[in-house]
């Protein structure tokens, strides 16, 4: 999803002071790599990134410009540091993605690495998301050991659902003949409450992965 900025909240004396702002704006998660500030350490964790790097003398004038600030990771922070295209890296499309521009999610699938099963590798689908990935690390092991985290108990789930489904629909097929008793009642009750329950994770596991999958798990 691409973010919508609101208009500037400041002007503040110190560019921290918008981090208040950018939380809801980039809704918790950074801007990069997508994680929920609460898969990494929560606000306190979470940094003012500035898109257009305030270390860089081209870009100095903008360390307190509300639409160079982006909410961030404290690790994805570091390893995008000053970096910029070149020039001639421009030219050839390389560049970093903008959540404030574009929408991600035409830029990144989660795919297996090799060797393993779960969906947890971040492929580029196109040059400025090659660039992005290798900037700021997007496969680096905390954020692959997170989305593998999602796979499993996604995984778990499904099976979950599954066997719950099969039971309440035998249990059904038995009660037409015989008729729904207060205990079969009860059991069927507690059944379809463990259905929503189990519906209810696998719908927060799918709003916390940062991207599309590249395939069917
Ligand atoms: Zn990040």
């Amino acid at each position: 999803m691409r973010i919508v900025r609101s208009p500037d909240p400041g002007p503040f004396n110190h560019y921290r002071d918008y981090k208040p702002h950018l939380q809801p704006l980039f809704r918790c998660r950074c801007a990069y790599c997508l994680s929920h500030e609460d898969q990494i350490g929560r606000f306190d964790e979470m940094q003012v990134d500035h898109f257009r790097p305030k270390g860089r003398r081209e870009f100095a004038h903008l360390e307190r410009e509300w639409a160079n600030l982006y909410y961030c990771c404290g690790r994805c922070n570091r390893h995008k540091s000053d970096h910029w295209p070149t020039d001639q890296e421009t030219q050839r499309g390389l560049r970093f993605v903008d959540p404030c521009l574009e929408d991600p999610d035409e830029h990144f699938r989660l795919c297996r690495p090799p060797q393993h099963d779960d969906l947890c590798y971040v492929m580029p689908l196109t040059t400025p998301a090659q660039y992005t990935i290798a900037k700021v690390r997007l496969n680096r092991n905390q954020l692959v050991q997170i989305r593998r985290s999602l796979a499993v108990e996604e995984r778990e789930d499904r099976e979950q659902l599954r066997e719950l489904s099969r039971a309440i629909e035998e249990l059904g097929a038995d009660t037409v003949d015989r008729g729904l008793s207060a205990h079969t009642a009860e059991i069927m009750r507690l059944l379809e409450t463990q259905h929503q329950r189990c519906l209810a994770r696998l719908e927060r596991i799918r709003s916390l992965r940062p991207f599309p999958l590249a395939e069917q798990p």
